[in-house]
């Protein structure tokens, strides 16, 4: 079997613990059971342990957007990974919007891929430049060495857990300026992710590792990106809020890889 497609989708702070049931429960019904597409969804924290409950993982995976390095202790707020095993399978790391609005480093974000394969919990690395970075020309560096000090601790044999999903944040449809990545701007950051993965554990590894796309994909776009080569699926915001259209997408990725 070749190496399945994902679609995630990323509720960020949107929908009630209500809403989000009611949104599975739509989702999981239209849902027909596809093997070779991870259908991933990332609701509010509060809505994990509920949903978890109530989901069909035959059918869909959740994902945690974010979660705090250590297990236990004095760190008022957090929730930690080890109190999410076994209620999500994945966990989104280092978002820009957790970089950018509070404050993540990317020592914070290579601690936190540890504490998820640590915890059994498959980390999504989200890497990718802001607009000054790239008319800095500075994209290369930056996503290199966001991908090296998010890898820091992941040793070879645990790097097939890790999904890595580039979004240039000037992509991103909440930044308030986003444009759309075109397909072979895509493209060659991938071929440059994929070359530093290369570095770091081999050729083999580095084809083998699932690399997504993520900044303001819709179903119109979807298919473009997903063809992208190099590209193993999307993670998306604003999309996935609207169920029709995250439908259409998962739809789109069963066709476009099949
Ligand atoms: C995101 O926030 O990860 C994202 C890709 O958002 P959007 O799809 O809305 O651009």
């Amino acid at each position: 079997m070749g190496m399945k497609t994902y679609v995630v989708g990323n509720w960020k702070l949107n929908f009630n613990v209500g809403e989000s049931s009611i949104y599975l429960h739509k989702l999981q019904k239209s849902l027909p059971n596809y093997r070779d597409v991870e259908v991933v969804v990332a609701p509010s924290m509060l809505a994990l342990q509920p949903l978890s409950l109530q989901i069909d993982r035959h059918k869909m995976k959740l994902a945690a957007q974010n979660a705090f390095y250590r297990d236990y202790g004095a760190f008022t707020g957090e929730t930690s990974f080890a109190q999410l095993r076994g209620i999500v399978d994945y966990c989104i790391i280092g978002h820009s919007e957790r970089r950018h609005i509070f404050g993540e480093d990317d020592k914070m974000v290579g601690k936190k891929v540890e504490a998820a394969l640590r915890n059994k919990i498959t980390p999504i690395l989200c890497i990718g430049e802001t607009e000054s970075e790239r008319s800095f020309g500075e994209t290369a560096d930056v996503v290199r060495d966001q991908l090296l000090s998010g890898l820091r601790d992941v040793a070879e044999e645990e790097i097939d857990k890790v999904l890595i999903a580039y979004e240039p944040v000037w992509a991103i449809s909440t930044t308030g300026h986003s444009k759309l990545a075109s397909p072979d701007e895509v493209a060659e950051v991938v071929k440059l992710i994929r070359k530093t993965l290369s570095e770091l554990y081999g050729e083999k590894v580095a084809e083998a590792t699932s690399v997504l796309f993520g900044g303001s994909v819709n179903p119109s776009n979807a298919g473009a990106y997903l063809t992208v080569p190099g590209v193993n699926g999307l993670l998306m915001g604003g999309s996935s809020l609207i169920l029709s259209e995250f439908a259409d997408i998962i739809d789109i990725a069963k066709r476009v890889k099949s």
